[in-house]
């Protein structure tokens, strides 16, 4: 049995497996894809305190490095179901099964779709979420970006290193992004907007090679159609995944898992960290503060279940 386990290899889980492995408890993060998670498809990180400018992939992989070097042990594996009300927490992967004495939960969110017809079948034939992957496919070509927050914008920016334009498909006719990324797009030649305007379709033969969309202050549709294939970046904000703790752990009407600010769920020995966590800011900064929040309070959780005074308080 482990100590602890931590569930999602982002900064909010690394970052806990960082501090939970540095204070000596055996530490097990469970990642069912890269480490470093959703950053890693993110690039031109310029707001982590102390690094000038970084890509996620190489922020994720210094955080799993660190965590690493401390003992903590990272497997790819994917979680099929929990039982976390007891006092030992078990959770069941599709590769193997493990047990703690505290859990961690840090799963963080995955890209909410648009829900038009087509998005589904054209899913990686010109259909997209993340620049990183596939920004470089649609060199001189158009690219649709459709959202209007800090993601659309920013990877908008990425985007044009190898589109001949890109536009910015918003449903209202202000962007949510922040000043500095909106002053970085209406400053490249590269971007222009389409404002108040919903995808209402998304066509093509082989892959994607019209878009059918809607104003929506005067319900006109247009369609926009090339001989040249095109890309449609999709970034309009994230859904947390939360089906399989919902039976056991309170979750808000938004799916996100209720939390104290010490990172306790309302399950003994279960915490939460990071974007998967009811909350109103996302960044990497805040996740990877939960992380060590969250990992403090696991240890404080053993120890004190076990009759030791606070490893933390010893130092
Ligand atoms: P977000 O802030 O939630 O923005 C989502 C955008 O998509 C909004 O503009 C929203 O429109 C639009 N949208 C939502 N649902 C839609 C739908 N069904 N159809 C069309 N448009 C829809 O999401 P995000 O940009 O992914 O950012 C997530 C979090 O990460 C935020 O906290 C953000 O600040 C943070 N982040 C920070 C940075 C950075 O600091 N550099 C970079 C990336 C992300 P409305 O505006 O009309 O609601």
């Amino acid at each position: 049995m482990h100590d602890i386990i931590i569930i999602g290899g982002g900064p909010a889980g690394l970052t806990a497996g960082l501090y939970a492995a540095r204070g000596k408890k055996d530490t097990l993060i469970i990642e069912k894809g890269i480490e470093g998670g959703q950053i890693t498809e993110t690039t031109g990180i310029e707001n982590y305190p102390g690094i000038d400018q970084i890509d996620g992939a190489e922020l994720g992989k210094k955080i799993a490095d660190q965590a690493k070097k401390f003992g903590a042990k990272i497997v790819m594996d994917e979680v099929e179901s929990v039982d976390l009300t007891g006092e030992v927490k078990k959770i069941k992967c599709y590769v193997d099964d493990y047990e703690a004495k505290a859990v961690i939960i840090a799963t963080g969110a995955n890209p909410r779709q648009i829900g038009a017809p087509g998005e589904d079948k054209y899913k990686g034939r010109g259909v997209s979420y993340c620049s990183l992957c596939d920004a470089a496919f649609y060199e001189g070509e158009d690219v649709y970006v459709v959202g209007g927050g800090d993601s659309a914008v920013q990877e908008a920016i990425f985007i044009t290193n190898f589109a001949k334009k890109v536009y910015i498909i918003h449903r209202r006719d202000e962007l949510r992004a922040s000043k500095i990324l909106q002053e970085k797009a209406f400053n490249n030649d590269k971007i222009d907007f389409i404002w108040n305007s919903e995808v209402v379709e998304i066509k093509g033969d082989k892959v994607v090679n019209e878009l059918v969309l809607k104003n929506n202050q005067t319900g006109e549709e247009r369609s926009i159609k090339s001989d040249d294939p095109f890309g449609i970046f999709v970034f309009i904000g994230y859904v947390p995944n939360t089906d399989i703790y919902k039976d056991q752990i309170n979750i808000s009407e938004d799916h996100y898992i209720i939390t104290d600010e010490e990172m306790k769920t309302n399950v003994t020995g279960v915490f939460a960290a990071g974007d998967i966590r009811k909350k109103t800011v996302r960044q990497i900064v805040n996740a990877a503060g939960d992380g060590a929040i969250a990992s403090i309070n696991a240890q404080k959780y053993i120890d004190e279940a076990e009759g030791n005074l606070y490893e933390g308080f010893k130092k």
